[in-house]
């Protein structure tokens, strides 16, 4: 097992580069906005935008992005259409994640001062495996009307995960970590994960560990969501109880999320949806992918120009409400992007 090791940063002159991957549906809008905001707010990362076409079959683009993802260590992304329905064009994004090994991701689902939302201060850390499980992408039809599709779990990554959340917890004083699975039914792959975690927490007997089948743990998330603190899970039931969250907190314009693996880092909204629908309309709202922003210049270690834009866009929502429809409201987003820079402007401490 690898120990977790520090994520190389490139820096030129002062600047970090920065992996732009914009994606499709609102993610160009929304990395437009970011790159509006990084100006005014003086952040010292030069973006390196890549297009990756989703109908596209060939993979020049995507190479450049992973090639670009390594060189940069650092990355931020929109969600990439997988436009074909043919078995043999997977996702991107999975396969973006598996490539660089970005083996855990981290949603930090904290209730947003100013957002209408059907559950008050919720806090809760959603720590996912990110590469294997149900997303292995192995899936065929043995003979025909029969599909075998395998959810690959492995000792190594179990343990990885298990790890990393323990580590956090200890590094950020969280007391509970709960470990969510279906190892009544799939006692061999969840079993695995379930047992490997199991034997983790005995490492760290500071922080409380219990563990919860994903069924009851849906129905305790909507009902008494604040016996949470840390969660565990697979990949799938990740994504699941991920939406469920976003939702009692305001749903998928908020909140983001950050895959990181030993080595690169990659940040990108917490619902990773392409948001197709409302693209172009001047509706989507801004926050997710800004949010993602500020933990990007987190993890470069530019705190002043994070917490900047960050108290910019706290103002915006929770002194000026200006919300975007998603959340009830009737502002566009380029008012609510307008707004967050005009806080940025007035600002007493600026750190440039
Ligand atoms: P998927 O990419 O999984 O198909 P969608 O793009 O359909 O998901 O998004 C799910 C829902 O979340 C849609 O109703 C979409 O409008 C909404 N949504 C996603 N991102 C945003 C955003 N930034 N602002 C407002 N609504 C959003
Ligand atoms: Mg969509």
């Amino acid at each position: 097992i690898k120990k977790q090791s520090p994520i190389p940063i490139a820096m030129y002159g002062g600047r970090h580069a920065v992996t732009m991957l914009p994606g499709g549906g609102i993610g160009p809008e929304l990395m437009e906005y970011v790159r509006e905001v990084f100006k005014y707010a003086g952040a010292p990362v030069d973006f390196e935008v890549i297009d990756i076409d989703p109908r596209s079959e060939e993979s020049d683009a995507f190479d450049y992005a992973i090639t670009s993802i390594k060189r940069n260590g650092v990355g931020i992304k929109g969600n990439i259409e997988t436009k074909s329905e043919s078995a043999a064009i997977t996702s991107r994004n999975v396969a973006l994640r598996n490539e660089l090994d970005l083996f855990v991701n981290i949603l930090h689902c904290k209730s947003f001062p100013g957002v209408p939302a059907r559950q008050k201060d919720i806090d809760i850390v959603i720590i996912r495996q990110n590469t294997e499980g149900e997303y292995a992408m192995l899936e065929h039809e043995s003979v025909d009307g029969v599909v075998e599709s395998m959810k690959i779990v492995t000792e190594s990554n179990s343990d990885r995960v298990a790890r990393y959340a323990f580590e956090f917890a200890k590094r950020t004083g969280r007391k509970k970590i709960t470990t969510i699975h279906k190892a009544n039914i799939m006692k061999l792959s969840d079993g695995l994960f379930l047992e490997t975690s199991k034997k983790i927490a005995k490492e760290y007997p500071e922080i409380e560990h219990n563990d919860m089948i994903i069924d009851n743990c849906c129905m305790q998330l909507v009902s008494k969501p604040h016996q949470f603190d840390v969660m565990i899970m697979t990949n799938l039931y990740g994504s699941i109880v991920s939406n469920v969250l976003c939702g009692l907190i305001g749903g998928a314009g908020i909140l983001s999320g950050k895959n990181y693996g030993d080595h690169y880092a990659i940040f990108e909204p917490g619902t990773r949806n392409t948001g197709t629908a409302i693209a172009g309309k001047n509706i989507a709202n801004p926050l997710a992918m800004l949010n993602a922003s500020v933990d990007m210049l987190n993890h470069l270690g530019h705190k002043e120009h994070a917490d900047l834009i960050m108290n910019a866009m706290l103002k915006t929502v929770s002194e000026d409400h200006l919300l975007t429809p998603d959340l009830g409201g009737s502002a566009s987003s380029t008012e609510i992007v307008q707004k967050i820079i005009d806080h940025i402007l007035q600002a007493d401490i600026r750190p440039w």
